[in-house]
């Protein structure tokens, strides 16, 4: 018999009506093994200590056991999937455990993903593979590492059955946490539906849990849509600062909190191209790097569109309005990216000449496939020193351009006001040294899979702290050898 476990739940979504989600138990499995409990985030959490004990972690984080208090349930959503509606999604193979408030008393959302079926699971099994689940634990919490908001990883487990898939692949469970896990599907499945009554108690549910700060203003339903909107130009500005390409920007798999969720076929890039996509499924390349702003655009022009009957009856003054909302993501969204880049190029001063600055040097390792992270890197050690050997100028096939570059650049920091060394230290602050690579992330999975945990546990080591130098890193700095090279990524499945 197993002891009780206690966590403090405090389920505000399961208080919404009935038709929000389906109450169901996560399907117990034959044979669960920890494989990582984020012993960091637990803490931060504030569980019952009890449950970080592997003999009770592997079968709580398996579902085999619930934790007191628990009254799981899997969500309703919608969504726009590659540009096509879908009206039904919902949690398929995801079951929500419960909502705690955490040491800093922030809500968030307990999940596990990979738990069984639900009432959403369609022809699926409700299943993850073990490649998947820890793929998406690495880049969440190397994306939280980069300072980015992201979904956290809790915990992952074997369950000790097979998976099918194209081949049989060993079974397995993450467990996910969020501020939510409302996505602008969930509000497109009401909406669908003609359910105006849900989008709006939708709708006050995400402004009381995310954005209380807009419930005050006149017309909130509006103030949420710009709210909403200049956390997504955040986030977005933060993905391609760091080379982050989501892969499947579905509007199901975009959080309503601003947090990047759902890592399937997502990838880093290498070779700095704006075109690229590595995801298998996304032949058209509507989610390649250089599209993401404008996919967010069209994604929360969908979320405008399901509050728009809360405002006014979508009155045409009201219709005018979120129209230039949306139409302003473009501007805020730059605003964002290029105060970034002035980071990444350590500059503490704005210039209107800069963006030609930023783009000179973009332009230039398009041209030359210049590695995007090590260029930003190596351009720290030349802030630092411009008469050292950086290597930066090796990853230029055309070294005329990048000289004719680096003088400009050069010229520009002259006029901005910082030491050599304080410019450096705040470049490397913001440019990683090191990155879930592709190719390292596959060659930790497939060891896994071969049952050898070591590669895993030794990326997760390397991505926690990515803007420091440290002999970790070695190895895991590099952009891969030709026969390296991952070229497509799949499916969170
Ligand atoms: P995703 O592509 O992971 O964002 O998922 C799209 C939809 O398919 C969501 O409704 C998922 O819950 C569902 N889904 C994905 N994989 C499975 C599975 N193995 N079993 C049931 N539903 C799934
Ligand atoms: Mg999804
Ligand atoms: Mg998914």
């Amino acid at each position: 018999t197993q002891q009780a476990i206690r966590f403090a739940f405090d389920n505000s979504y399961r208080r919404l009506p009935d038709h929000f989600h389906a109450r169901i138990r996560p399907t117990p499995v034959t044979a669960p093994g920890l494989i990582k409990l984020n012993a960091a985030l637990f803490e931060e959490l504030g569980l019952d200590p009890s449950a970080s004990e592997p003999r009770v972690a592997a079968p709580l984080f398996a579902g085999n056991l619930l934790p007191d208090g628990g009254d799981p349930i899997a969500m309703a959503y919608a969504g726009h999937q590659f540009g096509n509606f879908v009206p039904q999604l919902g949690d398929g193979r995801a079951i929500l455990i419960g909502e705690v408030l955490d040491r800093a008393g922030q809500r968030r959302d307990i999940q596990l993903k990979g738990s069984g079926q639900t009432p959403f699971s369609r022809s699926g099994d409700g299943r993850a593979a073990l490649g998947p689940v820890l793929r998406e634990y690495i880049l969440a919490e190397a994306m939280h590492a980069l300072g980015i908001p992201t979904t956290r990883a809790l915990a992952a487990v074997t369950t000790g059955e097979p998976v099918y898939r194209e081949t049989i692949l060993p079974g397995a469970i993450l467990t996910r946490v969020a501020s939510s896990h409302i996505r602008i599907g969930t509000f497109q499945y009401f909406t669908s539906r003609g359910d105006t009554e849900a989008v709006q108690h939708l709708a006050d549910h995400v402004i009381a849990r995310h954005y209380p700060e807009v419930a005050g203003a006149d017309s909130p339903y509006l103030a949420l849509i710009e709210a909403v909107l200049e956390r997504q130009a955040v986030l977005i500005a933060a993905w391609m600062r760091v080379g982050f390409i989501h892969g499947v920007m579905n509007t199901d798999n975009m959080a309503i909190s601003g947090e990047t969720i759902d890592y399937g076929p997502c990838a880093f890039m290498d070779a700095y191209d704006p075109a690229t996509v590595f995801s298998s499924i996304d032949r058209g390349g509507r989610y390649a790097y250089g599209n993401q702003p404008g996919i967010a655009q069209w994604n929360l022009a969908r979320f405008a569109e399901t509050l728009l009957p809360l405002i006014d009856g979508a009155s045409d003054a009201v219709i005018q309005q979120a129209t230039d909302l949306i139409r302003g993501f473009f501007g805020r969204y730059e605003e964002h990216w290029t105060a970034g880049m002035r980071r990444k190029l350590g500059l503490a001063t704005a210039e209107p000449e800069d963006i030609d600055l930023i783009h000179g040097l973009l332009d230039a390792m398009k041209a030359s496939g210049a590695d995007f992270t090590l260029t930003f890197r190596r351009l720290c050690d030349t802030a630092a020193d411009p008469q050292a050997n950086s290597g930066v100028r090796d990853l230029f096939i055309d070294r005329q351009t990048y000289d004719a570059w680096a003088a400009q650049w050069q010229a520009r920091l002259e006029r901005d006001p910082q030491t050599p060394a304080e410019r450096a230290a705040r470049m490397r602050d913001t440019n990683p040294a090191v990155i879930p690579r592709n190719h390292r992330v596959e060659q930790a999975l497939h060891a896994a899979v071969e049952n050898d945990f070591g590669p895993f546990e030794a990326i997760l080591r390397v991505l926690e702290r990515p803007y420091e130098d440290r002999p970790e890193v070695a190895g895991y700095t590099e952009p891969p050898q030709d026969e390296e090279r991952v070229l497509k990524t799949f499916c969170g499945t």
